[in-house]
């Protein structure tokens, strides 16, 4: 249990691990794509901006050189000393500097005396002309001076406006040093330029001080530290006014080339791409910082796309994992299923065996049971024959007495020619004879071995009657009065024989009952309810004790004497009500005696009953 927690844990941790791993992978190289194609699209750009420089500069750099090679210059300058001509010349200058000026779209041209004294400027109308401004100690002009070739330029503040200005300075020579001409480019519409198209560009100089800005936070910067070489130290600040020079603050982040990935924190906070590009003529170099936020969200949907794809295969992976040790799971229980439903099945079969053969034991018990039963029902037919057979005897013997009397008569009357009473003798005879004939049939049916056989309706009121003839000599004998209450035409389901059978009992026991009362009587009863058909026979006899009512319907329990009482005769015919579906009880009744009432179940059919012929 714990260490398949375990091992789920171990699964989990790895999963997470992968995902993370793979994120990982795929932020970077989404970043580093977009990376490059970042560098690959600013690159045109970058020689734009180079280009636009190169333009400003050079349509206006060879303007001193032309200037200085102009006659009304040379000529302006050479009559400094001639006052009257001087004014002149000058003025004709100032017009012509500015007439230039306009064409050539520059911002600033003038002629500066070799004492430093602007004599003409292409501003001359305007209130804050430089004419008369003393320039002498302009690093320009300085160095235009000094220089064999009497170039210079400089790139510097203007202290009025505090805009970085480029001075192009020629010195004008005869013999002698005669003033020099000077062309300023101002960058100021590039800048705006770059800040209207939301561009960070910045050009630094050649001590990798940003002079030039589209974000004006940037300008006089040192940005030399996000270059390479660095450039920290700076030779002069004399350009920037003599101000101290602050460092824009950040680190680089990564090196790709001549580019780089650097994250600036003041001025103002970003990470950029870095892209520059040398002017080597002037010292200068271009910076384009590229914000990374495109970058940034590509890292993002990177990492994203990543993650989820390695999170979809391994989901789709356990899956598979998962369906292969389900359906191991379900092969190996399908198995022990199957082995399991033919253990069941075989014990089942077995069972089934056994209790298939405890049936046929069950069916052979009862088929001995029921011969036996038979076999009973029988010997207590016998028995009762037996019993009967005294007063059966003394029945026929009557009437052969009679019949012998009757020949002894008709002889004589034969003898006489009485023809009449001859016939009339032989009608008695007949009479007798049938009478023994009736007798011996009923003793023939009732004696012959009933076999156990399927119900049939049977007469109540003519097997009490059959019944009755059988015993007609013992009740005579004994004296007994007969009284019948019987419900003529009711049938009941069962055997005519061992119905008739179950009435001779019960008459012989009440005939025995009876024996030594004084007017003893016998009465017998056929009465119908709904569904059965109740026969009872009550006597006047001694009755049962409450001891023994229980247990006459037991095997063997009799209170006749010995050769007088089987015990068999109630249990015999307990059996036989109970085949039909019947039951038997026995009561005392308040006359004094006994009563035997047996219910049987009642047979609806009211149609004649087929009787088994009696007298066959
Ligand atoms: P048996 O007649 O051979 O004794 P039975 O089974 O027919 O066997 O009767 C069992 C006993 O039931 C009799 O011995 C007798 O005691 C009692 N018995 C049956 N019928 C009556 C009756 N009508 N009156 C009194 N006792 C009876």
């Amino acid at each position: 249990m714990l260490q398949s927690y375990f091992r789920q844990l171990g699964l989990f941790a790895c999963a997470v691990g992968v995902i993370g791993l793979s994120a990982f992978a795929s932020q970077h190289v989404w970043r580093e794509n977009g990376l490059r194609s970042l560098q690959a699209a600013n690159e045109p750009r970058l020689q734009l901006i180079a280009n636009a420089i190169y333009a400003e500069i050079g349509r206006q750099d060879h303007l001193p050189v032309v200037l200085s090679l102009d006659s009304d210059v040379q000529a302006a300058l050479a009559a400094a000393d001639d006052p009257s001509r001087r004014s002149l010349l000058v003025d004709r200058l100032n017009r012509k500097l500015e007439r230039l000026s306009r064409e050539a779209n520059t911002r600033a041209m003038f002629v500066i005396s070799p004492h430093g004294i602007v004599i003409a400027s292409d501003d001359w109308q305007t209130p804050d002309t430089l004419v008369g401004a003393n320039l002498a100690d302009r690093p320009y002009f300085i160095q235009a001076v000094a220089a064999a070739t009497g170039e210079s330029s400089f790139l510097g503040i203007e202290p009025s406006t505090n805009r970085v200005r480029y001075y192009l300075a020629q010195a004008i020579r005869d013999t002698a040093l005669l003033g020099v001409a000077v062309v300023r480019i101002e960058f100021d519409t590039l800048e705006a330029a770059w800040e209207r198209a939301g561009e960070h560009v910045m050009v630094t100089d050649s001590d990798g001080v940003v002079f030039l800005s589209s974000d004006p936070a940037y300008r006089y910067r040192g940005f030399g530290g996000f270059e390479s070489p660095m450039r920290l130290v700076r030779s002069s600040t004399d350009r920037y006014l003599g101000a101290p020079v602050e460092d824009v603050e950040g680190q680089i982040l990564q090196r790709r080339g001549p580019d780089l990935v650097i994250k600036i924190s003041s001025p103002a906070a970003g990470t950029y791409l870095s892209q520059t590009n040398m002017l080597p003529e002037y010292g200068w170099t271009i910076h384009r910082l590229t914000e990374l936020s495109t970058v940034d969200e590509d890292q993002r949907d990177g990492a994203i796309i990543g993650g989820s794809l390695s999170a979809l295969i391994i989901i789709l992976v356990l899956y598979v994992v998962q369906r292969h040790q389900a359906f191991l799971a379900a092969s190996r229980s399908g198995v022990e299923l199957q082995r399991q439903v033919a253990e069941r099945t075989h014990e089942l079969s077995d069972t089934n065996a056994s209790l298939q053969t405890e049936i046929e034991e069950r069916r052979r018990t009862e088929a001995r049971l029921r011969a036996t039963q038979n076999e009973l029902v029988q010997a207590g037919k016998l028995a009762a024959l037996g019993q009967m057979s005294a007063a059966i005897a003394h029945e026929i013997n009557q009437p052969l007495a009679a019949i012998r009397t009757f020949m002894a008569s008709t002889k004589i009357f034969a003898q006489r020619g009485e023809v009449a009473q001859v016939a009339r003798n032989l009608d008695l005879i007949t009479d007798l004879a049938e009478r023994m004939a009736s007798i011996t049939g009923h003793l023939k049916t009732f004696a012959r071995k009933s076999e156990p056989g399927h119900p049939e309706p049977v007469a109540v009121d003519r097997a009490i009657e059959r019944t009755l003839v059988l015993m007609a000599g013992q009740i005579r004998t004994a004296g007994v009065r007969i009284e019948t209450d019987i419900t003529p035409g009711l049938l009941v389901t069962g055997q005519a024989v061992q119905l008739e059978q179950v009435i001779l009992n019960l008459i012989g026991n009440a005939l025995d009952a009876v024996a030594g009362r004084d007017q003893p009587w016998i009465r017998i009863r056929a009465r119908a309810a709904a569904d059965t058909v109740s026969i009872a026979v009550a006597d006047n006899g001694h009755g049962i004790s409450a001891a023994e009512i229980d247990r006459i319907f037991d095997p063997f329990f009799t209170t006749k004497p010995l050769g007088k009482g089987l015990g068999l005769g109630l249990s015999i015919s307990y059996g036989i009500v109970q085949d039909f579906g019947g039951q038997i009880h026995a009561n005392n009744h308040p006359e004094g005696g006994a009563e035997l009432t047996v219910e049987l179940p009642r047979h609806r059919r009211e149609t004649a009953p087929v009787e088994k012929a009696i007298h066959a």
